[in-house]
């Protein structure tokens, strides 16, 4: 059933756009779509650079203003400790490298009811089977993150069906980005990241999601450009869901749309069972993007969205997608 946006007066009255300070009055906060950058992962990002002299899992980051992460555990209880600060219950974490799964079962290992491990995977390695076995069993990842437009396949492939076969027989999620594409980490490194990013397409994924409804997908920043053909594949397919992640810069190429607009029209076509709040936090010592997270709640009291769906968008989703205790 659909349901547009919820009218009336939101439950949190108070001034417009002002949100209650009591711990106790807020709702759940799971944020869906955090990465976890490494040692490894600057060390393998070192390889495909001339990195700065030194260990470059320290160089790397001290070049780019922020810290260097030390071990995969003492990074995985900083981000515990910052999500203490900013009171957000769960998180999704990406191993944003197809090598560097080992940092975040670290992490999720560590800390099974706060963190969830997601990693990239790219379908068109030969080792793909057996990594997948072994993600979502013995290191107990909840989701396989799909970059079409970087690893260069089609979402229609034999490679992606036989992803979602495994990923359907190990209950897991399928994150798929789609739209445009822009590795901040890799472009401040001056790194070349090419793309193809028509194979982004959100309605080629409306196949094989219709052979494996069990499996959730996740397109992040509502389908970074391709709004319409988001909201069109996931119309058509219930297990297609949305993360609100980001800035969503994408904006900038749609001048009479408004994230705004934006969330309004998803509410209004999908209702709240498929929005995933979402920051795209990555490194310290930014850390937890607070704003991003007034800027969305500031929307849904705007849009007067009710309690009931902000709860599933701010945490009540990421709790039926990853559930705990799988
Ligand atoms: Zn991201």
């Amino acid at each position: 059933m659909r349901e547009g946006p919820r009218q009336g007066k939101p439950v949190y009255c108070g001034a417009r756009g002002r949100r209650p300070t009591s711990l106790f009055m807020r709702p759940m906060l799971n944020d869906a779509h955090c990465h976890f950058f490494s040692a490894q992962f600057f060390t393998t990002l070192g390889k495909q650079t001339t990195p700065p002299p030194g260990n470059p899992a320290v160089a790397i980051p001290e070049q780019l203003g922020w810290d260097p992460p030390g071990t995969p555990a003492a990074l995985a209880d900083r981000w515990i400790q910052e999500l203490d600060t900013h009171r957000v219950q769960r998180a999704a974490l990406m191993a944003s490298l197809p090598s560097d799964e080992e940092s975040v079962s670290i992490a999720i290992r560590r800390h099974p009811d706060r963190l969830v491990g997601l990693s990239m995977v790219d379908p068109t390695q030969p080792d793909t089977p057996a990594r997948l076995t072994r993600l979502f069993g013995e290191l107990n990842f909840r989701c396989a993150c799909l970059f079409p437009a970087m690893h260069g396949f089609r979402l229609d492939s034999e490679v992606v069906e036989r992803l979602f076969a495994e990923a359907a027989a190990a209950n897991a999620a399928v994150f798929i980005h789609c739209g445009v594409l822009s590795v901040g980490v890799r472009r401040r490194l001056g790194l070349q990241t090419p793309v193809d990013i028509r194979l982004g397409d959100p309605l080629a994924i409306v196949p094989v999601a219709s052979r494996y409804p069990t499996v959730p997908v996740i397109i992040p920043h509502f389908g970074a450009g391709f709004l319409r053909e988001t909201l069109m594949a996931a119309d058509l397919c219930a297990s297609i869901h949305l993360d609100t992640s980001s800035s969503n810069r994408w904006l900038e190429y749609l001048p009479d749309t408004t994230l705004r607009t934006v969330f309004s029209q998803t509410l209004h076509t999908l209702g709240p069972d498929r929005l995933l709040f979402g920051t795209d936090s990555s490194f310290f010592p930014r850390g937890w993007q607070q704003g991003i997270y007034e800027t969305q709640l500031a929307i849904l009291d705007d849009l007067a969205v009710g309690e009931d769906a902000r709860q599933q968008i701010l945490g009540g989703n990421f709790d039926r997608v990853f559930r705990t205790g799988c």
